[in-house]
């Protein structure tokens, strides 16, 4: 399987780089295949019904030898859109292009990118939600009947072209489904969430990721990476490679045992839930500062020093997720479980 990238410019907000759940500048640019992606749907950890109903669309479209349908993948960043489109494509025996919405600005950005696409090919728009209105108008008879429409010339001597397009799949990904427009969500034909990660599966990628990376993990270490990293494979690979720097100073690449994880974890201020300073700091200012809450986002925000939207996108879904965090119409608020982990972090 080929694949061909271009150039993804994120630009979201960022926490703690260790837990970052963005891809690094190394992750993103360039280097689809980072090495760890597993290339086909039985090596695909985990999401078990996004597993069962790509792999029957796959079959499907192989045995009627036509382009698979279109595809949405939304959910939280590092849970393995790009690697389910790569796996995809491998599965297809097709080229994958990868390309996320800020590259496609111009028109003639969109315009290149289809025009060059091959017969069954797959087509990734990373951040789908991003793509702007004429990018969008674009897409719409590209995806619905294979068709360019384009606008040749200026003023009186302009003319609309129609160009016939083969075949092809676009596998949009997104962190947020509802900022997509509807006429683009309905063109796709599939339409699937990634859910994060449970222990299980995690000391599967663990353990996985050790192996490929050649370094030897005993089970407490693997369930102890597997349980601080906020069900995320990223994070999870990003944890495993942080221990394996400190294995590798102490020259104990081939014995990491769950003692050499904690000392990797607490340099990076990650504790054993998967917190970090961020998150810490802002149930910390929620129980002494504001009685435990309720307390308005803004003025959450502006006592940390932190953008709302930073801490709404990025610092509170893992706390919400975990039940540390409960969002009320009056505002956030503290639950016994996050008061409890306080305490638990300021005894150690
Ligand atoms: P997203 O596109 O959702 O941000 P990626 O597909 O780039 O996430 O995945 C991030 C990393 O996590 C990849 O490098 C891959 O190695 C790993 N990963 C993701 N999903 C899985 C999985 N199901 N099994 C094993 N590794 C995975």
């Amino acid at each position: 399987m080929a694949i061909v990238s271009s150039n993804a410019g994120a630009a979201s907000p960022r926490r703690e780089p260790v837990l970052d759940a963005q891809p690094s500048p190394e992750e993103s640019s360039g280097r689809p295949d980072d090495g760890l992606r597993p290339k086909r749907l039985d090596d695909y950890i985990g999401q078990a019904e996004l597993k069962q109903v790509l792999g029957i669309a796959v079959q499907a479209a192989l045995g009627r030898g036509e382009a698979l349908d279109h595809v949405l993948l939304y959910g939280p960043p590092g849970l393995g859109k790009t690697t389910m489109a790569l796996v995809l494509a491998e599965e297809l025996g097709v080229t994958c292009r990868i390309t996320s919405a800020p590259a496609l600005e111009r028109p003639r950005d969109i315009v290149g990118l289809l025009v060059n696409v091959q017969p069954r090919d797959l087509l990734f728009i990373d951040e789908i939600h991003r793509l702007n209105r004429v990018a969008e108008e674009l897409l719409y008879p590209a995806m619905e009947d294979r068709r360019l429409d384009l606008t040749v010339g200026k003023g009186s001597t302009a003319r609309t072209r129609s160009l016939e397009l083969p075949p092809f799949t676009l596998v949009g990904a997104t962190t947020k489904a509802g900022s997509l427009s509807s006429p683009l969500r309905d063109r796709f034909g599939l339409i699937q969430r990634l859910e994060f990660y449970g222990q299980e599966d995690l000391e599967a990628i663990v353990s996985r990721t050790a192996d490929l990376l050649k370094v030897s993990l005993s089970a407490a270490a693997c369930r102890r990476i597997a349980g601080c990293c906020r069900g995320t494979p990223r994070i999870a690979n990003r944890l495993l490679r942080r221990v394996r720097d400190v294995a590798c100073v102490q020259g104990r690449q081939d014995q990491i045992d769950e003692g050499l994880v904690t000392q990797a974890l607490s340099l990076h201020r990650v504790d054993h839930r998967g917190l970090d300073a961020g998150d810490r700091r802002l149930l910390a200012q929620l129980d002494q500062h504001h009685g435990g809450g309720p307390v308005g986002l803004d003025t959450l925000a502006a006592a940390l020093g932190e953008d709302p939207t930073t801490l709404e996108s990025v610092v509170e879904p893992f706390l919400l997720q975990q039940g540390l965090l409960v969002r009320t119409p009056r505002g956030r608020m503290l639950t016994d479980a996050a008061r409890d982990h306080l305490r638990e972090q300021e005894a150690a």
